[in-house]
């Protein structure tokens, strides 16, 4: 179990793999969306190369690599064109591109809206999180971003969507603080569960956060734990969704009452890659509005779109 003060640093906790770390490295790739290199050197533990132990050139070339790596031409997560601006993941052309980009939303749940009226997401469920900030809809060709970073472990797709959600969620600690809520003390990725982690090999709503928070210079920390895994959530009815996720999360015990620890922040953050009915986000943020959190904020790089809405909307 980390100690509390470990959990709670900026830049990426010390559970983190070691993956996290060089995603800044990946060069560009000309066609982001096949597998990078790092891929194709699975060792026989099925971990990409960049995740197993190197040797001390290596650690030397990735140290030289990382002082480096704000001078490093970057490419478009998305079409590969060279990235002009320092702190983008995509070009602006993709960046405009984005699915449901300017879509009118659900303060609450980042739901798509349509005509005028409550959001029938929220009206059918509450949510333990107060807001959500969301970068687009769950359609291509983010989906496949997301997927490639998800399922091929192309952690560079993870260090994009970070920043890209980045600039929403600037704008609205802006809108936030306007409006006289708390700033984010905390950002915290939904975890894993151990089984998951150790399958996957990393986490890619880890990956997301950190650069979300490096970019928004907030710390990251986790005071969650996965206690059980949990069956695959798409597929299932919200109904059951919420079901197979009583209890799939717990408080660390170092952030449990009485235990010496510094108190979670008013207001914290909780990033993910996807939301689909968010089932999984308000399980989490139920475990920390109990442990008295007073403002929660659900990030995530894409929000799934209810079918009776079009493909692309205006908030105009
Ligand atoms: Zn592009
Ligand atoms: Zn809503």
């Amino acid at each position: 179990m980390l100690d509390a003060m470990q959990t709670i640093t900026p830049g990426p906790p010390a559970l983190d793999p070691p993956a996290l770390d060089p995603p800044a490295l990946d060069p560009p790739a000309l066609d982001p969306l096949t597998p990078a290199p790092a891929d194709r050197s699975r060792s026989a533990s099925g971990l990409p190369g960049s995740m197993r132990a190197s040797a001390p050139w290596q650690r030397c070339r990735e140290a030289a690599l990382r002082a480096l790596d704000p001078w490093l031409p970057r490419a478009c997560a998305l079409c590969g064109a060279t990235l002009t601006q320092r702190h983008a993941g995509l070009c602006r052309h993709c960046r405009l591109d984005l699915p449901g980009r300017t879509r009118l939303r659900c303060q609450r749940c980042g739901g798509g809206l349509g005509a005028a009226g409550p959001c029938p997401d929220c009206a059918e469920t509450g949510f333990a999180f107060d807001a959500t900030c969301v970068l687009a809809d769950y359609a291509p060709p983010l989906d496949r971003l997301i997927g490639a970073l998800k399922f091929r472990g192309q952690l560079a797709g993870g260090r994009a969507l970070g920043l890209e959600t980045a600039r929403v969620l600037r704008r609205w600690q802006a809108d936030n603080a306007a409006a006289g809520g708390l700033p984010i003390g905390l950002l915290i990725a939904v975890p894993l569960s151990e089984a998951r982690l150790r399958e996957r090999g990393f986490n890619q709503s880890q990956a997301i956060a950190t650069a979300l928070g490096q970019r928004c210079e907030i710390a990251l920390g986790q005071p969650l734990i996965r206690a059980r895994a949990t069956l695959a959530q798409s597929g299932l009815p919200l109904a059951e969704r919420r079901t197979n996720l009583l209890d799939a999360f717990v408080l660390a015990a170092a952030f449990t009452p009485g235990a010496r620890n510094p108190a979670l922040p008013g207001h914290v953050a909780l990033v993910d890659d996807v939301m689909t009915t968010g089932a999984t986000l308000h399980a989490a943020a139920r475990v920390l509005r109990l442990a008295g959190v007073r403002q929660i904020t659900a990030v995530v790089a894409a929000r799934t779109r209810r079918p009776d809405l079009p493909p692309s909307a205006s908030q105009t």
